[in-house]
């Protein structure tokens, strides 16, 4: 396929080419094995000498397809599908640490991530210093330690809808030798391309605008291929010494730009096995086929509504990062200059009960545990998503009590806020 090809383009043709009579859309190969006419060409498979399918835990025709489009997107040279979006973050994190070692993560990210970074991977021997990204360098590269192997950080916080300065994080990780992984779930492809600011490691969680439809949940790392392995040899020796579990090899010198995804999938997905369905890949991939389109849409409906909901007396508050006077305002014109998401957090005046009111009284809006879909939906993150934090970890993560996150999807705006106001109408009863 040609190179170069635009966002647009590569959403509805990025990833699988039909040849001559084939089908437009890829096929869902939901087989869990291939068939092989002699046991010499399986072996072959076996010993990564041959590229091809053997068992769709470790590679599968839809799942790739899929995986090169999102490559495509990001600008990135291999892309492997998780189940999930936490699968993603830990096998991000899992393919180039183990216990020992320690990472550096900012404290403005998902709570599932904080909780995965923060107690799950301790439990491993992992262990997690967070960062406030907003600390100057210096006080940011106090967290790191020798044994420090990775930095991460979101593009846009979730649900503190902060931006991050990537390129000041690229800097800091690269200073320490370590590569900077970066979820990009919330600004998408469309709207950011960290690789160009230096960032190593996408990750997304598939869940939310690349499905749009809540259909499916997933995920995904992207390598940008980058990142210099051999360079720091001794820091990541999983990548740069032989594999016992595989005959011996050394990923960066038989693979090359793809050790870092070759040996996600030939250990980690081998051992581990979060491997998404073909039929949910194929869901994804409708998805990622109107990704362009519905992300403009976001953008706008949310800019709109920010704007009316900073407009309203009863509204205490608004982070929109689209909004001239939000502090995350200048990052966002830096790094996504045609749009962010539509992602918002808001709180109103009042206490914790104004808000559930609030949120009782939509009628289009749904209460929903979800975000970035093209239905709209609000949550409170302190009585829903964050609740096993505590009101300290909460504040550390930057998440207010009344903060109340709204994700705009691409119904029309004017019904969003007739419906907004309807329900700011009623707390007032
Ligand atoms: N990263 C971000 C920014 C998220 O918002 C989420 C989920 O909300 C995840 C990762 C985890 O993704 P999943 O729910 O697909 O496991």
């Amino acid at each position: 396929m040609k190179t170069n090809l635009k966002p647009a383009t590569l959403c509805v043709r990025g990833g699988w080419q039909p040849g001559n009579g084939e089908p437009v859309q890829p096929p869902v190969v939901q087989s869990t094995t291939f068939k092989y006419d002699n046991s010499e060409e399986m072996a072959m498979l076996f010993d990564l000498k041959k590229e091809g399918y053997f068992y769709t835990r470790l590679q599968n025709p839809t799942n790739d397809a899929v995986a090169k489009k999102i490559a495509a997107l990001e600008g990135g040279v291999g892309a492997v599908l998780t189940s999930s979006g936490q699968a993603a973050n830990f096998y991000a994190v899992f393919n180039i640490c183990e216990a020992g070692d320690h990472i550096v993560a900012s404290n403005e990210i998902y709570g599932g991530t904080y909780n995965l970074f923060g107690v799950t991977l301790k439990k491993l021997g992992i262990d997690c210093t967070f960062v406030n990204p907003e600390a100057s360098e210096v006080e940011i590269e106090k967290a790191f330690r020798p044994n420090t192997k990775v930095l991460f950080g979101e593009t846009i916080s979730n649900p503190g809808c902060k931006v991050l300065d990537i390129e000041k994080f690229a800097r800091i990780a690269h200073r320490n030798g370590v590569p900077l992984i970066v979820d990009n779930t919330f600004a998408t492809p469309i709207n950011c391309r960290p690789f160009e600011f230096g960032c190593d490691i996408i990750v997304h969680s598939t869940t939310k605008y690349m499905d749009g439809h809540a259909c499916q949940v997933g995920g995904c790392v992207v390598d940008s291929g980058n990142f210099d392995w051999n360079a720091h040899a001794d820091k990541f020796p999983g990548l740069t010494s032989p594999d016992e579990s595989y005959h011996g090899l050394t990923y960066t010198t038989a693979f090359g730009k793809m050790a870092y995804t070759t040996k996600l999938v030939a250990q980690l997905m081998r051992d581990l096995g979060s491997v998404p369905s073909p039929q949910n890949s194929f869901l994804l991939n409708l998805g990622l086929e109107t990704l362009y389109l519905r992300v403009r849409r976001h953008c706008s409906n949310a800019q709109q509504i920010a704007e009316f909901l900073s407009s309203d007396p009863r509204v205490a508050w608004v982070r929109y990062c689209g909004l001239e006077k939000d502090e995350s305002h200048d990052l966002a014109l830096k790094y996504m200059p045609e749009g962010s998401c539509g992602v918002m957090a808001f709180g109103l005046k009042g206490d914790r009960d104004t808000a559930i009111k609030f949120m009782d009284s939509l009628e289009v809006i749904n209460i929903a545990t979800h975000v970035a879909d093209a239905r709209s939906c609000v949550l409170h993150p302190a009585s829903h998503t964050h609740r096993q934090l505590s009101d300290e970890q909460l504040r550390e993560a930057g998440i207010a009590p009344d903060l109340i996150r709204l994700s705009v999807g691409i119904e029309d705006p004017e019904d969003l806020i007739a419906d907004l106001k309807q329900a700011l109408d009623k707390i007032e009863g």
